[in-house]
């Protein structure tokens, strides 16, 4: 069943031309997102929802080469996936239009500090060090910590085998310390964003790759010569970054997820950008915040 669902979702991604991912820059998207309504709500004066309302526009960063949850789809031109479908939420109760922008891993952070972005959704770990900067939503997903390797190497099983091996990730990801960590004697090859991993995994300039399994799982949906190997290295509860001390706007934030988890829309997104092609179901995760940055201390 798994099989045929992956069969399945390889000739979707060669019709789609989803294969051809680039990186983007700092490119941005107007004609992503549908259209605005007028506002829904209203917000008093002086809070951000107020001031988004006033704009018009929300600005929101996402991943741009990340099929399923933030990809710049160069058939359509538009931004997709299950980050942009939360973004799209924020902006729908809000009324206002979303313009997303590409965050690669090491521009989030610095992106909310000096207001390029008004909230990050990408593929974004909740962690105490990072949190000391920025403030997160409630987790709106949870993923795992694991290893990409070519199906025709056989010499990587597990963490342990990466010693002596190059192994690519993202710059500014949790990656980089869960690497250190884990398999001091591997050559860290960070990058700038996951296609470039991609690219080196499969010209042979690094031995594997190591981030988020649903970051992996949408490489493997580009190239089935890929393959996850060994175990769990780490829980990634995602979470939504805004600006450090806007207790208003995370306290929006956090109910329009809650409403998004609650109302189905949740579980209707992950099939559609995960579920439908892993064949696996998930439950929104229960999991607090004050547990997610647990884990990392
Ligand atoms: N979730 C991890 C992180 O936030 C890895 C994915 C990414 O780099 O976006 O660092």
């Amino acid at each position: 069943m798994q099989k045929l669902r992956w069969r399945w979702l390889t000739a979707l991604v060669l019709a789609t031309g989803m294969v051809a991912v680039t990186a983007c820059g700092d490119d941005d998207d107007k004609s992503s997102g549908s259209s605005t309504t007028a506002p829904a709500r209203t917000f008093e004066a002086g809070t951000t929802m107020k001031k988004l309302q006033d704009a018009g526009t929300i600005t929101i960063g996402v991943k741009f080469e990340v099929p399923p949850f933030g990809q710049k789809n160069p058939a359509s031109g538009k931004v997709e996936g299950f980050d942009v479908d939360l973004g799209q939420a924020i902006a729908d109760e809000l009324g206002v239009k979303a313009k997303f922008v590409e965050a690669l891993s090491d521009n989030r952070i610095p992106f909310l500090k000096d207001g390029t972005t008004d909230v990050i959704l990408s593929t974004m770990t909740i962690t105490a060090e990072r949190d000391q900067e920025i403030d997160f939503s409630d987790p709106y997903f949870v993923a795992e910590g694991r290893i990409l390797t070519k199906k025709s190497d056989d010499s990587i099983k597990g963490i342990d085998d990466l010693a002596g091996k190059k192994v690519c990730t993202a710059l500014g990801s949790t990656y980089e310390a869960t690497l250190k960590k884990q398999a001091p004697k591997a050559t860290v090859r960070p990058v700038d964003g996951y296609s470039d991993c991609l690219e080196l995994i499969q010209n042979g300039s690094v031995d594997a790759e190591a981030t988020d399994d649903v970051i992996l799982t949408g490489q493997i949906i580009q190239d089935d010569s890929l393959q996850l190997v060994g175990d769990k290295l780490t829980t990634e509860p995602y979470g939504a970054g805004i600006k450090e001390g806007d207790t208003e706007f995370l306290a929006f934030v956090n109910e329009v997820f809650a409403t998004f988890k609650s109302d189905g829309r949740w579980a209707k997104s992950y099939e559609k950008w995960v579920g439908q092609y892993t064949g696996e179901d998930r439950d929104p995760p229960e999991m607090s915040l004050k547990e997610a940055l647990d884990l990392s201390t």
